[in-house]
């Protein structure tokens, strides 16, 4: 059977698709090529089997029998450009794995105080969830300007975590809400890990997409007095890259004028997704006042010291924005726990 998939550069793909659940043809097979790319005036097939496996086992059980030739993939918005940039001889890979028809990876959910996201949620179900607005209002933020419609239709938070830039917005705002990830190793153990745990450099991940499968994510429900926001500065021009982003968690007193605990996430600034530690010392356990705000702002222009990016800002100019991101976000934070009421902005606007 052939699946048409429409991506978001507005061309059509055409590839073979084994319904077959998670299991690879025991017999060789002829090679239906996938996705081509056009390499030097002629077609170059980029995969030859498609697999569509219904839960995470079988996506485990199909990875380790290609042995490293497949490779998971979720919305394809990061791999199938990654995989155009064929070389001359490259041979196509062996198999793509799709994750979005786990259904155990496509769910929102809340249970026992925490909110659950699937890896395979796509950023537009994000946007859309009550759920997620209510109780994590800066992930709808970040995922809300993630690309265009197109992108975030099939985009998923997963897939902008697994490919472990540290400007994915996705990302930015879990580490703010101080996520954990659910990883099914290879080895067969299954386990929770703080999200930041995934990250080791800029496009490096301790997944192995050849044959670790990332499951979703959890993290604590926002409750009174709780709240959180995000906002990103970028190039508005042609391909909206981010220059920074930055996700606030606050969590305020019972008389509300004084920060109980904070998270503070500002996304490019170290080779992976941190938490602002030292600028969050300096509210931890403050009176909330305009002049804090300010002041810590300011400071935390000398306290965080951003790359500079060819492509997208200089370091100068980036430091100079995260004070006024923080002005911004900081007190939007404060005001939404303050009033328990948090409604997501800025979002769609590109
Ligand atoms: C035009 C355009 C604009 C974009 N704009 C933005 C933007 O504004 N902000 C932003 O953050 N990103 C942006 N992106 C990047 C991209 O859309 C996001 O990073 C997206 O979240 C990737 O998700 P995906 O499902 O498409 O991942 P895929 O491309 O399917 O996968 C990406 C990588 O992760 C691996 N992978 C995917 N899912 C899993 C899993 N469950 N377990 C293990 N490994 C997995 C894949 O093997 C691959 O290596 C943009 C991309 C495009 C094309």
């Amino acid at each position: 059977m052939h699946l048409y998939r429409p991506l978001y550069w507005g061309y059509r793909v055409q590839s073979s698709v084994e319904q077959t659940g998670g299991a690879v043809p025991e017999a060789p097979r002829k090679v239906l090529p996938g996705c081509v790319s056009p390499y030097r005036g002629r077609l170059v097939a980029l995969w030859e089997h498609y697999h569509t496996p219904r839960t995470v086992a079988d996506a485990l059980a199909c990875l380790a029998r290609y042995d490293g030739q497949a490779r998971l993939i979720a919305g394809g918005t990061d791999l199938l450009i990654d995989m155009q940039h064929v070389e001359k001889g490259d041979h196509p890979l062996a198999a793509l794995v799709d994750v979005t028809t786990v259904s155990e990876m496509t769910k929102i959910s809340v249970r026992d105080g925490l909110l659950y996201v699937g890896a395979a949620v796509t950023h537009t179900s994000i946007v859309k969830s009550p759920l997620v607005e209510e109780y994590a209002t800066c992930l709808v933020e970040s995922c809300g300007v993630v690309g265009g419609l197109q992108v975030r239709n099939v985009a998923t938070l997963g897939g902008n975590v697994a490919h472990a830039l540290p400007a994915g917005d996705g990302t930015t705002s879990l580490v703010a809400l101080g996520a954990d990830a659910e990883v099914a190793w290879h080895n067969g153990i299954r386990e929770w890990l703080p999200v930041t745990q995934i990250f080791r450099g800029p496009g490096i991940s301790a997944l192995d997409s050849r044959q670790d499968v990332l499951v979703g994510f959890r993290f604590r429900c926002c409750q009174e007095g709780e709240a959180s926001a995000f906002k990103r500065i970028m190039r508005p021009q042609g391909v909206a890259l981010p220059i920074l982003g930055c996700a606030v968690w606050v969590q305020l007193d019972e008389s509300r004028r004084v920060l109980k605990d904070i998270r503070i996430c500002i996304s490019p600034v170290d080779r992976v997704p941190v938490l602002a530690a030292d600028v969050e010392d300096s509210l931890r356990g403050q009176e909330i006042t305009d002049g804090l705000i300010r002041h810590v702002a300011s400071a935390a222009r000398d306290q965080l010291n951003p790359r500079a990016s060819k492509y997208r800002a200089s370091a100068e100019y980036r430091s100079h924005m995260i004070e006024t991101l923080l002005n911004q976000v900081l007190p939007l934070a404060i005001k939404r726990a303050r009033s328990g009421v948090a409604r997501a902005e800025g979002v769609g606007l590109g």
